[in-house]
């Protein structure tokens, strides 16, 4: 029976294909239906790994080591006690046999269940523990894998894939990067949410908050996503799946011909230069940014380089990772944000036990509060700008005492080098991304102390609305023509302009093509923005007159009202 869900777009497109159920965390197990026949021998399978893993574990404790910790003992303990939780060793037999899965996704099942109510525990060191049950889970995967048991069909190819997930990480997605699915869907997230954002710098539709997506959807469903409308069509049918391979082929049609402007210089009608620049993830992106036609990079969110592994990068692998993208970019400017930890990123195994982790210890905070690993970052950064025109950016700023730490922890890891007779840009630039209230009205503190600014309108929308970016009951709030947001952003691209320091935008808004002539209103020449949107907006930015516009933009501030705010934007777009 076909069916429609309705979800936010967070990345635009269609994608046609099956689906392919996910499970959370990092954890990718199959999914397959088990014939009925052989359900019972698919439970026993299950059981016998439970006891397999229990005799190993017995087994370790009986071939302790003599120089083994005290914590050993404890350690044993805990895992078994795990591993007989009922929400393991039990319910996914119950699992199988009602919904014919196989084993392995029985578990993992269940695991998320357990992992969830311990994402609810007040109590720090019991949260921690969510590590253990992870470790003791993967145990029994492992032995599972022996054990013989019913082969699954043949797996499709991943291009025509679609994966449903309840809720996936950036973390999980940047794994994605090396993966070619056609799209994702998942039950939770919001617009900006890093996830979000991730999943449209991988280019494939991608949708969030669709709530009961991986309840109603079965294994293989064929799908219809509409990014860009938010929609899911589940085993659609003859002529809707025509009409949508009809729209997927147009589109592929306009992205080819946007392609042709790739090496047109992003000049308004009445002759203004704008910079278009690209956000990144990995150095791995890099081969994208060039294909877009971008003029520098206008953000690195080096965190992306911490996730996924339990250990930091050292002093020479981050140097690599920036020497490489700064060497690839052919002395194109390349702004490296410092480390934007906290919040919904996390190095493995450190979730945040914060209550509200927005409002924590994130960003440039928690740099500063590690000041070792920050010294570390900015030595890495330093070395690497001496093989091209890298930038610093630091993230979050909301107060003058936060720039002034960082600026004197920068020229400490300039002392350092420069005693090592290490060669870096000694005159290497330094911007503060403006992303909370606070820092956006206090400009004239920030301004003589820094040599370029970026405008973060995700984080600067979600503090400005408090409005949780991750959180989808949410989401329909995120409004970026919200007037208080408007007038945010104007007042910090003049107040820059006025003192005559560069200032971007590099938050979601930069990419949106609806916002671009209303940014161009308000002044702004330089926008960074993920490689994909790159070629659109420049076309946008070629068929504008900032003549014309700005008189227009100059009334959206003076607008109260979201319905004139929204009537104002159709006609710039007009
Ligand atoms: C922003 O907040 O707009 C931004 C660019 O930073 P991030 O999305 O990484 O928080
Ligand atoms: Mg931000």
């Amino acid at each position: 029976m076909s069916f429609t869900m309705h979800g936010i777009g967070v990345s635009g497109g269609i994608a046609i294909g099956h689906a392919h159920l996910m499970s959370r965390a990092n954890l990718e197990v199959a999914h397959y239906v088990v014939p009925r026949g052989q359900v019972a021998e698919e439970s026993a399978r299950f059981q016998a790994a439970i006891e397999d893993t229990r005799d190993e574990l017995e087994q370790m404790r009986r071939q302790k080591p003599a120089n083994a910790p005290s914590e050993f003992d404890a350690f044993l303990d805990l895992h078994l006690m795990i591993l007989d939780d009922e929400l393991l060793s039990k319910a996914p037999r119950r699992m199988i046999e009602a919904e014919q899965c196989n084993a392995e996704w029985a578990l993992k099942m269940q695991m998320d269940t357990l992992l969830a109510q311990f994402d609810e525990i007040e109590d720090s060191y019991l949260r921690e523990r969510r590590n253990d049950v992870i470790q003791v889970v993967e145990r029994v995967l492992k032995t599972l894998t022996g054990q013989p048991g019913y082969a699954p069909p043949p797996a499709r190819p991943e291009e025509s894939m679609i994966l449903v997930a309840h809720d996936l990480s950036p973390a999980d997605v940047i794994l994605f990067k090396e993966h070619q699915f056609s799209a994702f869907v998942t039950d939770l997230g919001g617009a900006t949410s890093h996830t979000a954002i991730v999943a449209r710098s991988i280019n494939v539709p991608a949708i969030a908050a669709l709530h009961h997506a991986r309840q109603l959807i079965r294994e293989n469903d064929l799908l219809v996503i509409d990014g860009t409308l938010g929609v899911v069509i589940v085993s659609p049918d003859a002529q809707v799946l025509a009409e949508y391979k009809l729209k997927r082929h147009q589109l592929d049609i306009e992205r080819q011909k946007l392609k042709r402007l790739k090496t047109a210089r992003a000049t308004t009608l009445d002759g203004v230069e704008v910079r278009l620049q690209a956000n990144i993830e990995l150095p791995e992106d890099i081969p994208q940014v060039r294909e877009s036609g971008a003029t520098g990079i206008g953000l690195f969110r080096t965190e992306f380089l911490f996730l996924n592994r339990s250990e930091l990068p050292d002093e020479e692998e981050q140097f690599e990772a920036y020497r490489r993208v700064a060497e690839e970019m052919h002395g194109m400017p390349v702004t490296i944000r410092t480390l934007d930890l906290g919040a919904d990123k996390h190095l493995d195994g450190q979730h945040s036990v914060a209550a509200n982790p927005a409002l924590g210890l994130r960003a440039i905070r928690f740099c500063l509060a590690e000041p070792q690993m920050f010294h570390t970052q900015l030595r890495a950064i330093l070395r690497a700008s001496f093989h091209g025109k890298i930038r610093l950016l630091l993230p979050m700023l909301s107060s003058l005492s936060e720039l002034q730490q960082s600026l004197h922890l920068i020229d400490q890891a300039k002392a350092s080098l420069a005693a090592e007779h290490v060669k870096f840009d000694r005159d290497i630039e330094v911007g503060g991304m403006i992303e909370v209230p606070a820092a956006a009205l206090s400009m004239g503190a920030f301004l003589p102390r820094l040599q370029f600014v970026s405008i973060g309108t995700n984080d600067l929308i979600q503090y400005t609305l408090a409005i949780d970016r991750t959180d989808d009951g949410v989401a329909h709030l995120y409004d970026p023509l919200h007037p208080a947001v408007v007038r945010l952003v104007a007042g910090i691209i003049r107040s820059a302009d006025q003192a005559g320091v560069p200032v971007a935008v590099c938050g979601e808004m930069a990419g949106d093509v609806t916002l671009t002539r209303m940014l161009l209103g308000l002044g702004l020449r330089e926008f960074s923005m993920h490689p994909a949107h790159l070629p659109e907006v420049k076309q946008q930015v070629l068929k504008t007159s900032i003549r014309e516009v700005t008189p227009v933009t100059q009334k959206m501030l003076k607008a109260d009202e979201p319905e004139k705010m929204r009537a104002l934007l159709g006609k710039l777009n007009a």
